[in-house]
């Protein structure tokens, strides 16, 4: 496997491999890698010629009082996790890489930006918008594999691919969980035991909706209070939102008629956890 570090490199590589007909497939991460990561390498890996993990915390899709400087960098096991399976490259670009001097200009991502993560985290999407951007740029790649865990970021990726015509083919990939259910995640290190044995209720919850709706209760309002019991039961979470939404538009849904995802996210002490569930009417 080679390490690259610099945009040049990184290029240089992806051209000549393009130039030989070789199917590039991307896996952007910010480290801290697990099994949902994996899940990712290894779809890339059966549907590629050639697999590259970008790794880089990007600063730009931070807030101002996100856990940027706290977010875990275990560089070795990370590099190891990849060797394992298989990556040809591993690109993790240093800050001047992605953003040189004199870098100036960004991606503005639309309306899908503005709901759910993207009213909490303002700024946060247009951030992900323009490193995704400049790593299609970078490594070249006819396919990127996307986890379904961070479904509005999905979503906004394929709009993103779609409006400016990145010829880029996006693949996203299910959820990764414990056998308790909760959604496997980098930041799943800083829960304490206590937390950790609170956090599967979120899943729970986007079960309980989902339950709802196969039952066929169909009001968005009262799929929502039935996933909003759930969180209740667990005094330790701190509702920020769940919803019934279309999606393809994130718009919540008053009346759920067709396929459906449900978006929640909770505060479990300085931690927040996402995680969805796609809800098929008439099908599994
Ligand atoms: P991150 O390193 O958190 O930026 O995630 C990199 C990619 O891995 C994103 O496309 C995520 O959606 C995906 N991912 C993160 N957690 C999971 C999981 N539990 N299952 C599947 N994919 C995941």
């Amino acid at each position: 496997m080679r390490i690259i570090r610099s945009a040049t490199a990184m290029t240089a590589w992806s051209r000549k491999l393009q130039r030989e007909g070789v199917v590039i497939g991307l896996v952007p991460t910010m480290g801290a890698l697990h099994d949902g990561h994996r899940s990712l390498i290894r779809k890339a890996r059966l549907s590629c010629d050639a697999v590259v993990v970008s790794l880089f915390v990007n600063p730009a899709q931070f807030g101002p009082k996100e856990d940027f400087a706290r977010y875990p960098r275990p560089f070795k096991a990370d590099a190891a996790l990849c060797r394992e399976e298989g990556v040809d490259v591993l690109f993790a670009p240093s800050h001047e890489a992605v953003y040189p001097p004199g870098f100036q200009t960004t991606v503005s991502a639309g309306a899908l930006a503005r709901r759910w993560e993207g009213a909490r985290r303002p700024g946060h999407f247009d951030g992900v918008a323009t490193v995704v951007a400049k790593l299609f740029g970078l490594v070249t790649p006819q396919v990127a594999f996307f986890g379904q865990k961070d479904f509005q970021q999905s979503v906004l990726v394929q709009r993103l691919v779609e409006d400016l015509n990145l010829g880029v083919r996006v693949v996203v990939c299910p959820t990764v969980r414990g056998e308790d259910g909760l959604a496997l995640s980098s930041r799943n290190r800083y829960l304490t035991p206590a937390q950790r044995r609170s956090a599967p209720v979120l899943h729970e919850a986007l079960q309980a909706g989902r339950t709802a709706i196969l039952r066929g209760i169909r009001f968005g309002a009262q799929i929502d209070r039935a996933m909003q019991k759930v969180i209740q039961t667990d005094p330790k979470l701190r509702l920020d939102y769940l919803a019934v939404c279309d999606p393809e538009t994130l718009e919540p849904l008053p009346r759920v008629t067709k396929t459906a995802v449900l978006l929640g996210a909770v505060r479990l002490g300085r931690l927040r956890l996402i995680d969805n569930l796609i809800v098929r009417l008439g099908g599994k």
